[in-house]
């Protein structure tokens, strides 16, 4: 299949914001791609070449996008860094160089999805000595064979950047569009087509399934994540209630991380919240699930907490987050930081759905087939009850305990992967937010090239000021008085310094930011970081001096971890 056909496809997508608009486009490709080539097609159009839970990265940067530009146009790096900085966006300087030189292409052959999809495949797969040089030429050999519009796109897709647009539930409103069948309500079909993602995770697969009219054949996976349920948050154990029904079933919200367990037999394979495996860097936990857990096969769903091994007290998240990126030193650092699992759910038994089968329900299972040994494997504390007072009183002790709060969960309830809804509420206690100035931003890439759009905060030390995180959320693109654009008129004559895309700003604006947490971090001269910041308001009753100080901020961190 021609890549200029996909390519055609972006275009169109990128002109259009109507969603209506963008499932017609991408539908009528799907309809006309070959049954084979559905699988390449799909993830393009997703920008990416591996599915979400991959451990593959395709891993090329956008500086070594740039010498693979350089080899493949003649044009100097720092001109390509000059036109990056002015545009935002690799794939428009590709583009725009390439355009110039149109001879390139006079001497290429036709580029297929196949070519493109298998060159920034074999990207991920490079190791050891001359990576570098092999990488460039993989994107050479597809950037000399291109057109000027394909060279755009394969830039983009190639530094994990596409932006076209295309959202989740516009691919699954395509697949639904392009095959459905006869006598079948789009409506209807459309919730099949989502269920079928939801126990997939994998848009290929799927619409591959609805060509064929196999949808049913289609079974979880144990190599596969499930998108995990998640969460709407309340302000009391009685808003709660009324959310998620009576009775409630409430337990301690942990402040661990997310862990999706799949086994299969003696196989364990361990999910992220955000689907990346991270098996190898929880080897430790493995002897034990295949112990205790007394099912053959099942999927479940659990919080890893740390704790210290030599007091035995429970530790915040930020102590076991270190674990996730770990790639050496493994076994060490399971040592220093050892976790316990604390299951709270169960998604597949044998082979077999319990979505569908109630939170009480579920939490039997558990029970009957999790053999609980602390510091190891447990279940998650819980209460069920209808009464406001004796939750508050669950709350008031999880806290006590060092935990976030509590979950309250719809006892009567399914599980549904991936979206917040009334059937989970969290209930934890408002953090203090913080006044900080903004000392320094990056230009943005893309449609907000022009607007300043991501902003360094600071905190006072005296007189002076020191960093602590960067934020570009809870600003908005239109109809707020919070935009970037706001922001960039506001700092722009504060600009001290400009290098590449980064800027330097004298301390004059200051926002009020909300977190999730405070960390201890190395990044920043503060030596904290936010967790999850977002700007709440601009703050022009606020001076520089009104600042919050850092034995603020220290008095934060220390309060959460009391
Ligand atoms: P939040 O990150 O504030 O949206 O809260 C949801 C997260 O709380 C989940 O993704 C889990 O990682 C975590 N969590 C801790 N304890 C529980 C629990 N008992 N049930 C479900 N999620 C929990």
């Amino acid at each position: 299949m021609k890549y200029s056909k996909l390519v055609e496809t972006y275009e169109r997508l990128e002109e259009t914001t109507k969603r209506l608009k963008k499932t017609e486009i991408i539908a009528n490709l799907l309809k006309e791609t070959p049954e084979d080539k559905l699988e390449e097609v799909l993830y393009l159009l997703q920008g990416r070449v591996f599915s979400k839970w991959d451990e593959r990265k395709v891993g090329m940067s956008s500086r070594l996008m740039i010498k693979a530009i350089n080899s493949s146009t003649g044009v100097s790096p720092e001109k390509i860094e000059k036109e990056w900085a002015r545009k935002g966006d690799l794939g428009l300087v590709v583009e725009d160089i390439i355009g110039h030189k149109k001879q390139l292409a006079l001497f290429s052959k036709k580029l297929t999805v196949e070519k493109v999809f298998e060159n920034i495949q074999k990207l991920a797969s490079l190791e050891g000595p001359g990576t570098v040089s092999k990488k460039i030429k993989l994107v050479t050999e597809l950037l000399t064979s291109a057109k000027t519009n394909e060279a755009k796109f394969i830039a983009k897709t190639v530094v994990e950047d596409l932006r076209i647009g295309v959202q989740d539930g516009v691919i699954r409103d395509s697949i639904a569009q392009a095959f459905l069948p006869k006598k079948v309500e789009i409506k209807e079909f459309v919730k099949k087509i989502e269920d079928a993602y939801n126990l997939t995770n994998d848009f290929s697969e799927v619409a591959i399934a609805a060509k064929k009219r196999k949808l049913k054949s289609l079974v979880m996976n144990i190599d596969k994540p499930i998108n995990p349920m998640l969460a709407i948050k309340v302000e009391s154990a009685e808003e709660g209630l009324k959310a998620v029904g009576s009775p409630a079933q409430a337990e301690y919200k942990l402040d661990g991380f997310r862990l999706q367990i799949h086994k299969k037999g003696e196989e364990v394979i361990l999910f992220t919240r955000r689907l990346e495996n991270v098996t190898k860097q929880f080897q430790d936990v493995i002897p034990r699930i295949r112990k205790n857990v007394k099912i053959e096969s099942c999927i479940l769903d659990s919080e890893l907490i740390g704790y210290d091994p030599k007091s035995g007290k429970y530790l915040p998240f930020q102590n076991i987050s270190q674990r996730i990126k770990r790639k050496y030193h493994l076994e060490k650092t399971a040592e220093k930081i050892p976790v316990e699992i604390n299951v709270f759910d169960i998604i597949n038994k044998n082979g077999k759905s319990l979505m569908d089968l109630s939170q009480k329900e579920r939490r039997k299972i558990l029970e009957k087939n999790i053999k609980e040994k602390k510091k190891e494997i447990v279940l998650v504390k819980r209460i069920v009850t209808d009464d406001a007072k004796k939750i508050e009183k669950f709350y008031k002790e999880s806290l006590g305990k060092g935990n976030e709060g509590i979950m309250m969960k719809n006892y009567s309830g399914c599980y549904v992967p991936g979206r917040r809804v009334a059937g989970w509420v969290k209930l934890k206690p408002v953090k203090e937010s913080l006044d900080l100035v903004v000392t320094g931003a990056e230009w943005g890439e893309g449609k907000r090239v022009k607007w300043l759009a991501s902003f360094t905060l600071s905190c006072r030390n005296g007189n002076s000021f020191l960093e602590i995180g960067k934020v570009g959320t809870g600003i908005k693109e239109k109809d707020s008085e919070l935009t970037f654009k706001e922001l960039t008129r506001i700092l722009k004559p504060k600009i001290k310094s400009e290098k590449g895309k980064c800027v330097s700003i004298k301390p004059y604006l200051v926002l009020e930011i909300s977190y999730e947490e405070i960390q201890k971090s190395k990044n920043y001269s503060s030596g904290y970081a936010l967790r999850f910041p977002r700007v709440l308001k601009i703050r022009n009753d606020l001076s520089i001096k009104d600042v919050d100080n850092l034995i603020r901020v220290k008095k934060f961190y220390d309060e959460q971890t009391k």
